[in-house]
């Protein structure tokens, strides 16, 4: 515990003279086990939304007209309209009121509930930069059995979705076009990627993948992933217990609230067209993503360990159902930021 207080200190102080400025509304914030934590009701207010909780208190709600939040005490695991997210701090309840942490707020409620409080919004995406995991050396992650191999999956579903954008008026630039690395060895070759999207001044970024879990041939489902909001912990850490967060904040983190907006809407287009298992939303410090100018996501859209799921995956139809989500997903995406766009200026009349 202490080590996370000193952490916490020191990214406090990280935070005081090097964070990227948010554009949160002001809520009151109270201190618990060193992390700046809102109340429900509070964070209700700013959104406009009602918090309400269940008879013995361990449920909550924040509702109004178009969303609802599901919340539990001491827990990261929540619903968004349906959709599983984790949050990067646990819950707290206190006399019976629940407190998310401030950074969950600013981070995960406000760009999913309303993304007009979260600052000025990128532009309307035209560049999209496509990263087909792993290749050459690297197959990714492999069913032995069926002789199935990610990389080359990665590589057929960016395909299909870069015909896709094509059709849809976007750019594309591709990370690998074939089988192949982009450097000999791993540290350099996830940067390296971002730095592809970067260089061709992309305005999205989505990383393709395929899970797996050795010795497990019955876990199925999607996930997606953006990067670790500044100083949080990965959603990963929480079961080891080791505090992950960084003491800097990285250039990925200057789009905190869309890679947010970004994953969400990617995650819910994934469920409605895959119908796999949700998995949620996670947090993860991901060396692909870190080096990133632009909101960018990693999505494990199926588990290539579990028979079924690693068939279905293989197949042309669904491969082109995963395209099709993605393309889905960056529309919702560019059509959520320009309805949140200050109107242009109309120039006066003298
Ligand atoms: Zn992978």
């Amino acid at each position: 515990m202490a080590s996370a207080l000193v952490l916490r200190a020191a990214a406090l102080s990280a935070l005081l003279c090097g964070s990227f400025l948010s554009a949160a509304p002001a809520v009151p914030t109270q201190r618990i086990m060193g992390v700046d934590y809102v109340s429900l009701q509070a964070a209700g207010d700013a959104l406009g939304l009602r918090a309400t909780s269940s008879l013995l208190g361990r449920n909550f709600t924040l509702s109004g007209p178009s969303h609802r939040v599901d919340l539990e005490v001491n827990s990261r695991d929540i619903l968004v309209d349906g959709l599983r997210v984790f949050l990067g701090d646990p819950t707290v309840g206190r006399d019976g009121r629940l407190y998310v942490s401030r950074t969950d707020f600013e981070f995960r409620l406000i760009p999913f509930l309303r993304p007009e409080m979260a600052g000025p919004p990128p532009a309307h995406p035209r560049i999209i930069a496509i990263d087909p995991g792993h290749g050459g050396k690297d197959p990714g992650k492999q069913n032995f059995r069926l002789g199935i191999m990610e990389k080359t999956c990665t590589l057929q579903v960016a395909f299909r979705l870069k015909r896709l954008l094509e059709a849809g008026g976007y750019k594309v630039v591709m990370t690998r076009t074939d089988d192949r690395q982009l450097e000999p060895d791993k540290v350099a070759d996830l940067p390296r990627r971002a730095e592809i999207a970067n260089l061709a001044h992309a305005d999205l970024f989505v990383s393709i993948h395929f899970n797996a879990i050795a010795n497990d041939t019955r876990t199925t489902g999607s996930e997606v992933y953006s990067f670790v909001p500044e100083f949080q912990r990965s959603s990963n850490s929480w079961s080891d217990r080791k505090d992950d967060s960084l003491r800097e904040v990285s250039p990925a983190n200057r789009q905190d609230a869309w890679n947010a907006l970004f994953a969400h809407a990617v995650h819910r287009q994934l469920m409605s067209n895959l119908h796999t298992m949700d998995r949620g939303e996670k947090i993860m410090h991901l060396a692909v993503l870190r080096p990133l100018r632009c909101p960018g996501i990693l999505v494990e859209s199926a588990f290539l360990s579990n028979d079924s799921e690693a068939r279905r995956v293989a197949t042309p139809a669904f491969q082109e159902k995963i395209a099709a989500a993605f393309l889905a997903g960056i529309n919702d995406y560019a059509r959520i930021l320009d309805s949140i766009r200050p109107a242009p200026q109309k120039p006066t009349k003298p």
